[in-house]
């Protein structure tokens, strides 16, 4: 078989893109053009991260807010419930629905480090994304996607507790799963299998996060293995950030495609608000720009 790697991809693929709010005015150039260079690419939505304990709340919605206004593309603002009270939850999710927005990622989010790692609900607040997602759920009829674990969450009891939870938020109202990031293709297979054996029928979205920096992504990962092959693949690369991005994207591509041939046809990209990685990687899989298709 002469066929180079990833010939046999149809382009039958829908993805979806991870941005974050940006911190200053650089970063917001940097932001717009990521978004620019990938609209074409026609992603089913553009999720848009709430920062830890909230802290960007306002870029968050700013952020958003430019997207129904100036881009025909979906939406979705992510909401943790970390230090606000149900009031206060409420309000945010009023003026996202006034702004025309429809679609809802809602997490618990992580404690602050000065909470010692533990969870600590807000007195008048949501204890977990499974109230958070039924309190959302009340207020307007939101379309609503949550996180998922492959790897199993480092706060869960077990695998089992884990799953469960995610039952109970899709019971709760959420229509739709989305993983964090891994890079075992198996550890998310038998993790579909399970959350179908439990009853999870909504689409449970790959997180795909192409690697450009092991360390930055061991910070980030809590229960997620980073396999001794990638580690070599990466072996040597500190120096050479050009390479190290070339060696990511093939990489991330890869995985994709053994997702694919295992019939994944939705990926969702954390892009760090950089197009060339997402785009690329996209290019391998046979996804095209809407307007030269
Ligand atoms: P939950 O689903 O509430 O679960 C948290 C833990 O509590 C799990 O271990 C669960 O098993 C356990 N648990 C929940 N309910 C119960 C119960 N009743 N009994 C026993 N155990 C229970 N963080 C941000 O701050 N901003 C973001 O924008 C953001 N985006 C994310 C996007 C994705 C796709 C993913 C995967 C994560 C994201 N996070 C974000 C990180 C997330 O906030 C953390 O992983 C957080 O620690 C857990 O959030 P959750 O919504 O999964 O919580």
């Amino acid at each position: 078989d002469e066929e180079p790697l990833f010939a046999d991809m149809a382009g039958d693929i829908n993805v979806s893109l991870e941005f974050f709010p940006p911190k200053s005015d650089a970063m917001e150039v940097q932001l717009w053009e990521a978004i620019e260079a990938l609209a074409p690419l026609d992603p089913s939505f553009v999720s848009v991260t709430y920062g830890a304990g909230g802290s960007t709340r306002e870029r968050t919605h700013a952020t958003v807010a430019r997207l129904v206004r100036e881009t025909s593309l979906v939406p979705a603002a992510h909401l943790t419930c970390v230090g606000a009270s149900r009031g206060e939850i409420g309000e945010i999710a009023d003026r996202y629905w006034d702004a025309g927005v429809r679609h809802l990622v809602a997490l618990r989010g992580d404690p602050p480090p000065s909470a010692g790692g533990r969870f600590v609900p807000h007195p008048d607040g949501y204890a977990n994304a499974a109230e958070l997602v039924a309190g959302l759920a009340a207020r307007h009829p939101f379309e609503l996607s949550v996180a998922a674990y492959p790897e199993v969450h480092p706060e869960a009891t077990s695998a089992q507790a884990d799953l469960d939870n995610l039952k109970r938020k899709v019971d709760a109202g959420a229509s739709r799963a989305i993983t964090q990031f891994f890079f075992s293709t198996d550890a998310y297979f038998r993790f579909l299998d399970r959350a179908l054996a439990a009853g999870i029928t909504v689409p449970i979205l790959p997180g795909i996060m192409p690697v450009t920096n092991l360390s930055g992504i061991r910070r980030m990962g809590g229960n997620v293995q980073i396999p001794d092959w990638l580690e070599r693949m990466f072996a040597g690369l500190d120096d050479r950030p050009g390479s190290r991005a070339l060696v990511a994207a093939v990489v991330a591509a890869d995985m994709c495609r053994r997702l694919y041939n295992g019939g994944v046809r939705d990926f969702h990209f954390y892009t760090l608000n950089r197009a060339d990685q997402a785009f690329a990687i996209c290019q391998l899989l046979g996804v095209r720009p809407k307007e030269t298709v």
